[in-house]
């Protein structure tokens, strides 16, 4: 007979050696980073090991798993733990949510619903959030996977409650015949916002872009305009997305402004704080976020300003009632008489939810509101000291202000500053040059038509010293 009878015990004396094993290297791991390069690409041969390990037909001992882990794939990470990666909007995770991840993995629950410490856990850290942002306490939240997951749930609840003011059920009737809805934005507009509306089977064409001032935020005039004049007539209202720090140059949105047209038209507000809305938490910033807490629905990514480790994204909706009526359906396996609050999965298209809350209380109550505080306000002082050192050189242009921690700029050394394509086609092939360099990371991205290089401080690890790398390594980095 195989039985499996002391499965149990052997697996969990395993857990004990291999978790302690694992913990030592990675601190090793984290301790050696910022000596060794940011980033180094995957070389082919890696490449091929790593793609073709065949389907394991029999069981490897747990510590050889880890050992493969820490020798083999550890050595080519994405680089965002590193002081010195600039790229996207990916931040390093902080110490304390990596145990916490460990743990909630351990621990294992579905934040579905129920009555159960990790469903109170949620509510909590969403409290703590809203009063981070200023939003009044009984709106309701969700952590959910990232900002693409928050926008499209904030639109969906938009559309919801638009649709049916105007006496139609979206949910019963889908959108054939439905009153026409647009959505005002403008070209900064995150892609996960089209990809949301592309979703939810509005079409992307039902998005009217509104102009950008020269600072590449909405312009509150066109807005103006624009409802003024197109908006009645056959549309059944509209959903405003206003940009709370874009991805390109961290631009905000005039929100108070905006919020104040919305509620004279009863349109929809949704704000995309998913990079930028930690930054409400700076003295130096938070004016730039008046009138956040008058807004429909929100997204922010914890998982990007606050440091907890991917994956963790959170929206949250005013009216938490329309949130439920959007989503909410109750079959009978799920019927809960525990007297505990609504489920989670009433206010989600999800109903298995990971245990995400763990890893943002622990964050949270690591560093407190001070402590984030500190490190959001230093990232901030590192982009504008990036800001000031591309200003005062004769080879850099800043191409938009630096309003929060991304920098938008451009390479012009002095032999091509006449040559416009020449000067384009070394920006956009210059990010990859700098990452193959492996000592600093940056990216790209393209404003008003033109490729332009860009760095984002959302890192706790980053040092003035790390900063003051930059422009020499851009310089290194052009081709001769
Ligand atoms: C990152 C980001 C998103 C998308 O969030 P994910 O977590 O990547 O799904 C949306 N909007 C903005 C402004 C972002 O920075």
């Amino acid at each position: 007979m195989d039985e499996p009878d002391n499965r149990n015990e052997l697996d969990l004396s395993q857990l004990h050696d291999v978790g302690h094993y694992a913990v030592d290297r990675l601190v090793e791991h984290l301790t050696r980073l910022p000596d060794g390069p940011v980033y180094q690409p995957v070389p082919s041969h890696e490449r091929q090991t790593i793609l073709s390990q065949p389907l394991p037909l029999d069981g490897v001992d747990p510590r050889q798993i880890i050992v493969d882990i820490l020798d083999d794939l550890f050595r080519f990470p994405m680089g965002n733990n590193h002081p010195r990666f600039f790229g996207w909007v990916n931040s390093p995770a902080a110490p304390v949510s990596i145990i916490a991840s460990l743990l909630s993995a351990g621990l294992n629950p579905s934040c579905a619903g129920g009555d159960h410490a990790a469903i109170y856990l949620e509510r909590v850290v969403l409290d703590w959030i809203k009063l981070l942002l200023g939003i009044p306490g009984d709106a309701m939240g969700l952590l959910v996977g990232g900002g693409s997951a928050a926008n499209l749930i904030g639109l969906a609840v938009a559309r919801h409650v638009l649709l049916a003011r105007a006496g139609w059920d979206i949910r019963g009737r889908g959108l054939n015949g439905a009153p026409p809805l647009a959505i005002l934005m403008t070209d900064q507009s995150h892609s996960s916002i089209t990809k949301a509306v592309e979703l939810m089977g509005m079409g992307s064409k039902s998005i009217r872009l509104v102009p950008a001032d020269h600072h590449y935020r909405m312009d509150i005039g066109e807005l103006a305009r624009i409802l003024e004049n197109e908006c009645g007539g056959e549309r059944a209202s509209a959903i405003v997305v206003a940009n709370a720090g874009t991805v390109n140059t961290g631009a905000v949105d005039p929100i108070n402004e905006i919020a104040e047209l919305c509620a004279e038209h009863g349109l929809w507000l949704h704000v995309d704080g998913a990079y930028g809305a930690p930054a409400i938490l700076a003295d130096e910033t938070r004016h730039l976020f008046r009138g956040l807490g008058r807004a429909d629905s929100i997204a922010v990514d914890p998982h990007k300003w606050l440091y907890v480790p991917v994956d963790c994204g959170c929206v949250i909706v005013r009216d938490e009632p329309a949130m439920r009526q959007t989503f909410s359906m109750v079959p009978p396996y799920l019927k809960d008489s525990s007297g505990a609050p609504p489920w989670f999965s009433e206010y989600t298209y999800e109903q298995t939810r990971p245990f995400r809350a763990l890893k943002l209380w622990a964050a949270l109550r690591e560093r407190g509101v001070a402590g984030y505080r500190a490190d959001i306000s230093h990232d901030l002082r590192l982009a504008r000291r990036l800001g000031n050192q591309i200003q005062e050189s004769s080879d850099f242009e800043l191409v938009a202000p630096v309003t929060l921690s991304v920098v938008a700029f451009r390479y012009r050394p002095a032999g091509l500053s006449a040559d416009a394509d020449k000067i384009d086609s070394l920006n956009s092939a210059l990010p990859r040059a700098v990452q193959e360099q492996g000592r600093i990371f940056l990216s790209g991205t393209t404003l008003g038509g033109r490729p332009v290089l860009r760095a984002c401080f959302v890192n706790f690890r980053t040092t003035e010293r790390d900063v003051d790398e930059i422009l020499d390594a851009v310089r290194a980095a052009a081709p001769k």
